[in-house]
């Protein structure tokens, strides 16, 4: 069997092609010396993936931004704004639409950021318009291939398959389908992948995730077209389709039928698929088998994949089959063996986890394994391999009787409220007072340099905990004073002691572990480092109550308590993949609840549980939204209704689109919820409206992502609007999401406005 690897992390093991163009950008290393940090990361990569003996290793899976943009690049789709800034250095026209330009009188916004299906990926959102040309520039990839050759291995090229590229961008003018370009786009790819076959490349991989979505008939159409112009323009040269992310289910005819060399398969998210593609495809298609999890950091169960790489065999010869990981490896961080901490990372977890660097060994070992002529080489291996998946299996990290027997005791009644939201509602105004159109924030205040020189000097240990939290004290108490000043009617702390909403609660759940240095890009140079879910979830102790509870101490005002909740948890670590994901939102949402219950026995009459990441949950295919959807509406609702009828729940979604899942959201039974509205100028609020949204909405009247000062008549004027379609009794008056990321003196004169146009509205 064949090895290969679909595309590999490239911001650097430890993050030196982020720290590389972001010296670049503010002028402290040349253009030659960026080039040569790219350079020097493709063989790092590319060594890595040699010495382990992979056989075919990717090019032009490095990017210095994002890969779709590198493609948008390729075939010349810039957009018509940048076609100013033409003369400039190609490198920094490429920065300038990745980032927009200000600079020499012109002010040009970038191109639109979106996510890569269900990842925390986001790429770049190609820009089309009806009279769009493309002409070909394949220097990127020809130069990479060349560069990987003399290297010394026979290197395929990497690239968006023509169809999901279209499929990924976006129409900037009406009266066209971009699907209907193909047929302007196609004669470039038809160019490039011509020039790539002329360098000597062999095989070359087009992804084509959109394979694994749900299609229709016209697009299904497309494809058939597209693969049978390639090959007939270019029948020696070997293409690799890619699909990921989920099962080919129903586009499997389509999929088997390409006139392609090869179809790669992602068997961790739909191992089923296995059966249907070897009964349906034809006997000359090789398949590669993605049986390394791509995007998820846990150790592979070699005996498991063995498994299906002998069904794969009965059908297809050992020489018609490749071995890899389920998707490019992007979605993991680079080497666990940069993971030296005992403190954060036990050895015991440690052995269960497998980053990039640790999957490419996988797929070599998987491969050796399935070839009889080999297997005794990799015999030791197999040893260590199933000795690490069985003492996680049983690990006492792992497994909680008192978490099970919780689980075991969910009840219908932990997921309803006492009564239902009109009684509620009546008990909580006549606790509560609040005046017409109450004013709020979502949560966080500015994290200031000041804030996040104490936090630093915290970990480090040059402060004591004591000093830390008297830091903090302060910060709530200045921020409390703030509030009063501006009027508002329900307060926050800040969230000062939070450097992030995921991490802060991970870091006091057990269950959940922490890298130093597992770094996943989210976007250019944006990473994160994502938690890892590896056992049951048990709340040791209050994680917030004391924070609330001070502030509250403060001001006769009441004080909005602070929560993430289970669904945006789970959905923004690496998940446990020994259970079902509701399962471990099910004991997160049980933690929630014992934060929930303990900040209600300490006196906080307003709950907020955010759920930002709640829609991104979403499942690729349509035919699993409904069973995502009810248990991630449960776990919310395990969340939280645990409270009294006078206590307020509230939630915040920072996004707008509302429309295919609002029964859902109104199912959340949530008092008031609170969504990104004023960028749209209001228009999502329709949804809410028609369906006659029956509990409490705080429409965002104040886009907290620019810097920009909205004025008060600006944002009245949008809440006139949402007057409009919402009843006025149930409207709140709130920015779009937290203020975590201004400045101060951003946020005051804009909360001044907005409580100004409450005011002006009630009178
Ligand atoms: N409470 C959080 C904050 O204000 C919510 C952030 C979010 O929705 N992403 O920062
Ligand atoms: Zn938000």
């Amino acid at each position: 069997m064949i090895t290969h690897v679909l595309g590999y992390p490239r911001i650097g093991a430890n993050r030196e092609i982020k720290k590389a163009c972001e010296r670049y950008w503010s002028g402290k290393i040349t253009r030659d010396e960026l080039v040569e940090a790219g350079r020097r990361q493709r063989q790092y990569n590319w060594g890595v993936q040699k010495e382990a003996g992979i056989d075919m290793v990717p090019v032009n899976d490095f990017s210095f931004y994002d890969h779709i943009l590198d493609m948008a690049f390729a075939v010349d789709a810039i957009p018509r704004r940048f076609q100013v800034l033409k003369e400039l250095d190609p490198m920094d026209l490429y920065f300038a639409m990745a980032r927009g330009y200000q600079q020499g009188g012109h002010d040009i916004i970038p191109m639109e950021m979106t996510k890569w299906f269900d990842t925390n990926y986001h790429y770049i959102v190609p820009e089309f318009t009806s009279d769009q040309t493309f002409t070909s520039h394949s220097h990127k990839m020809v130069r990479e291939y060349r560069e990987g050759k003399e290297y010394g291995f026979e290197p395929k090229p990497v690239m968006i398959g023509p169809v999901s590229f279209l499929l990924l961008g976006k129409e900037k003018d009406v009266g066209f389908s971009r699907l209907d370009l193909i047929s302007r786009l196609l004669p470039v790819y038809r160019e490039m992948l011509a020039d790539l076959q002329q360098a000597g490349a062999q095989w070359v991989q087009l992804d084509e995730p959109f394979l694994s979505l749900d299609l229709d008939d016209k697009t299904r159409d497309v494809y058939r077209q597209v693969y049978q112009q390639l090959h007939a323009a270019l029948p020696s040269l070997k293409l690799m389709i890619t699909s990921f992310f989920e099962g080919l289910h129903d586009n499997t005819s389509l999929a088997v039928s390409l006139p392609v060399q090869g179809l790669h398969l992602d068997l961790v998210s739909d191992p089923q698929q296995l059966d249907n593609v070897l009964a349906s495809a034809p006997e000359n298609l090789n398949l590669s088998l993605g049986l390394i999890d791509g995007r998820n950091v846990w150790k592979n169960d070699l005996e498991q994949s063995l498994q299906m790489t002998q069904k794969a065999l009965e059908q297809k010869k050992p020489e018609q089959l490749f071995i890899a990981p389920s998707s490019s490896l992007l979605h993991v961080p680079y080497d666990l063996e940069l993971e030296k901490d005992e403190d954060h990372l036990p050895s015991e977890i440690k052995n269960w986890l497998a980053f990039a660097r640790q999957k490419v060994h996988e797929v070599k070992t998987l491969a050796g394994l399935a070839n009889p002529a080999t297997h005794h080489q990799y015999k030791s291996a197999l040893a260590n391999n199933r000795q690490a998946i069985q003492s996680r299996g049983k690990s006492e990290r792992i497994h909680k009787q008192s978490v099970q027997e919780r689980m075991d005791g969910v009840n219908p009644d932990m997921t309803t409220r006492k009564h239902p939201f009109p009684e509620r509602h009546q008990k909580q105004a006549n606790q509560l007072h609040l005046p017409q159109y109450p004013t709020t924030t979502i949560g966080s205040f500015p994290q200031t340099s000041q804030v996040r020189k104490v936090r630093r000097q915290y970990r480090r240990g040059e402060i004591t905990r004591g000093e830390y939290e008297q830091h903090l004290r302060r910060l709530i108490a200045q921020a409390i004073r703030q509030q009063e000043e501006i009027g508002l009617d329900v307060l926050v702390h800040g969230e000062f002691e939070r450097n992030d909403m995921v991490e802060y609660f991970g870091e006091q759940l057990e269950g959940f572990a922490f890298t130093q240095n597992g770094w996943v890009q989210s976007y250019g140079t944006r990473g994160v480092k994502p938690p890892i879910i590896f056992g049951d979830v048990e709340r040791k102790k209050p994680m917030t109550v004391e924070w609330s509870s001070y502030a509250q101490s403060l001001t006769d005002h009441w004080v909005k308590g602070m929560l993430t909740g289970p669904v945006t948890l789970l959905q923004w670590s690496f998940a446990r993949d020994d259970q079902p994901r509701h399962a471990t939102a099910h004991q997160i949402a049980l933690a929630i609840r014992d934060e929930v219950a303990d900040l209600e026995q300490a006196g906080i009459k307003l709950i907020q549980i955010d759920e930002p990441a709640f829609r991104e949950g979403l499942p690729l295919r349509k035919k699993y939204w409904p069973q995502y959807l009810q248990w991630a509406v449960k776990a919310f609702r395990i969340a939280s209704s645990g409270v009294n009828d006078d206590t307020q729940i509230h939630t915040h979604m920072c996004y707008s689109e509302f429309n295919d899942i609002i029964e859902h959201i109104a199912d959340l039974d949530a008092d008031v919820i609170t969504i990104e509205t004023s960028r749209s100028q209001m228009e999502l609020l329709e949804a809410f409206g028609d369906y006659q949204y029956p509990n409490e909405i705080g429409p965002g009247v104040y886009d907290i992502h620019s810097p920009r000062v909205p004025s008060a008549s600006e944002m009245e004027n949008l809440l006139k609007k949402a007057v409009k379609v919402i009843p006025k009794q149930q409207i709140w008056v709130n920015p779009d999401c937290g203020l975590k990321t201004r400045k101060w003196d951003e946020a005051l004169p804009a909360l001044q406005n907005m409580v100004k146009a409450a005011k002006d509205l009630r009178r």
